[in-house]
């Protein structure tokens, strides 16, 4: 029997210690400096990277990496437990070593990278010395990357690139991109696609807009035009016609880091839900003293325990198979479950602070903002929920009776089983 819901004591320690130095000196940065993924900016070098070294110091950079690439091989479990603190903030994923799409990146480089395309690509990131990009949705499809039409040529020892990406976030502070391109179109229709490392530098790649999302103070999401650009063939990421199953790689530890970076996002919102509720007098006694209030407080309260749970699961279970498809269903079940627990605490933490809750000077808007984002962002919440579906159909099969399982039959059965054991079972038939 080895459950156990205890976090290790000297971990404890260090989630303490990372409690402390997120709200004091890490969540100012949330106030003054502009995008998190600007590392090239004076300000960032100047207030982030101090903070940087002293969360080295400490041993927590980069937890998400093993020790052979720089970081600490804690696991996802433990990863679950300091990304729901680093969640509450906009720069503690910068401060820590683990921010999206950086974090992902980095782990399909590990995984499928050469030894050249480690040095010159992978090295760098790690360092948070440069930051990356992931160049996969088209204008004209996001949830079907079976629709792409972005496609590279081998002409020669290069990659010939043509085609457009929409959203590719980061893609104006990156100086890298991972681009998935068609590269044998006459393929099956999982293996038609590849990815390439594209240096964002290089000729004939043309951001065409900036887009920016409610609550970034930067725009950063990219229309891309990618015209005659030409890469070096080895700049191929895995193999040829294996860009899902690089996808796929990169996805689900991004999809989980989400999940427990949203448990932060919640509780931030919750907190300032039961302060308000408690600070609040209005007709006669404390918004907490109002039933519809306590509700509110409640279903909240359950709702972040509830998701919070899915996730420690989910966390623990990655770390027993070091597989992602054997959680693919469990890693879509909290895709899934993000956007409402967000959207569902957030709207609520905003309702309960009145004409203060909508004001710009309150975080909800933004964080309700947010909980749309996630349920776009690596997938629409409906393909996930068709994921689960599906996985969870094949275990079923259907009958081949008229009717359901039903009383009858069942307890026609059940007095089979019992024939000659009980007093009253004379006469029991079923038609
Ligand atoms: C903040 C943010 C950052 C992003 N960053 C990146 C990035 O760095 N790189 C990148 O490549 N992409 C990025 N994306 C794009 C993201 O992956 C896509 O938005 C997502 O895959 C959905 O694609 P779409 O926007 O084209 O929507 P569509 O595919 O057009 O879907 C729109 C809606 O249609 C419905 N729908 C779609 N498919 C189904 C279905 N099978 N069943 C039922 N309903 C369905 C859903 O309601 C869905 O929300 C980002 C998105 C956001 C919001």
């Amino acid at each position: 029997m080895s459950w156990n819901f205890e976090t290790d004591p000297k971990f404890q320690e260090k989630l303490d210690w990372v409690d402390r130095f997120v709200r004091e000196e890490v969540e100012p940065l949330d106030f003054v400096l502009s995008s998190p993924h600007a590392v090239k900016d004076p300000n960032f070098i100047r207030l982030v990277r101090p903070l940087q070294e002293k969360v080295k110091k400490e041993e927590l950079w980069a937890c998400h990496l093993g020790p052979e690439l720089g970081g600490r091989g804690y696991g996802q479990l433990k990863l679950s437990l300091l990304n729901e603190i680093l969640g509450r903030t906009e720069f503690g994923p910068t401060v820590f070593g683990t921010a999206a799409p950086d974090t992902g990146n980095a782990e399909i480089l590990a995984h499928y990278g050469t030894k050249e395309q480690k040095k010159r690509f992978l090295e760098p990131l790690l360092a948070n010395e440069i930051v990356s990009c992931f160049s996969m949705t088209e204008p004209h499809g996001g949830a079907d990357p079976l629709v792409f039409t972005c496609k590279a040529e081998l002409v020669g020892n290069e990659w010939v690139i043509n085609g457009e990406k929409w959203f590719s976030s980061n893609a104006n502070l990156a100086d890298f991109l991972i681009v998935m391109v068609v590269t044998e179109p006459d393929g099956p229709p999982h293996e038609r696609m590849s990815m390439l490392l594209v240096p964002t530098n290089t000729p004939g790649v043309e951001i065409l807009r900036v887009t920016g999302v409610v609550g970034e103070k930067m725009p950063t999401h990219c229309y891309i035009r990618y015209n005659n650009v030409r890469v070096p063939a080895d700049y191929l990421l895995g193999k040829r016609g294996g860009g899902f199953i690089v996808a796929q790689t990169r996805l689900g530890g991004g999809r989980i880091h989400h999940a427990m970076r949203t448990i932060g996002n919640a509780r931030k919102a919750f907190d300032m839900m039961c302060e308000r509720a408690l600070s609040r007098f209005t007709q006669g006694s404390r918004l907490s003293e109002k039933q519809s209030v306590q509700e509110m407080v409640a279903d909240s309260w359950i709702e972040i325990e509830q998701f919070r749970l899915l996730v420690l699961r989910t966390a623990w279970l990655i770390d027993k198979h070091q597989d992602y498809k054997k959680v693919r269903r469990d890693i879509a079940a909290i895709k899934a479950a993000m956007p409402k627990l967000l959207h569902d605490v957030a709207s609520r933490a905003l309702h309960i602070h009145g004409s203060y809750g909508i004001s710009d000077e309150a975080p909800f808007m933004t964080l309700v903002a947010r909980s749309y984002i996630i349920g776009l962002a690596d997938g629409p919440t409906e393909v996930h929920k068709h994921t689960i579906a599906r996985q969870t159909l094949r275990e079923y099969a259907p009958t081949t009776e008229l009717f359901p399982r039903s009383r009858p039959l069942m307890e026609f059965a059940a007095r089979e089983k019992f024939r000659g054991m009980l007093d009253d079972l004379a006469g029991a038939e079923v038609a």
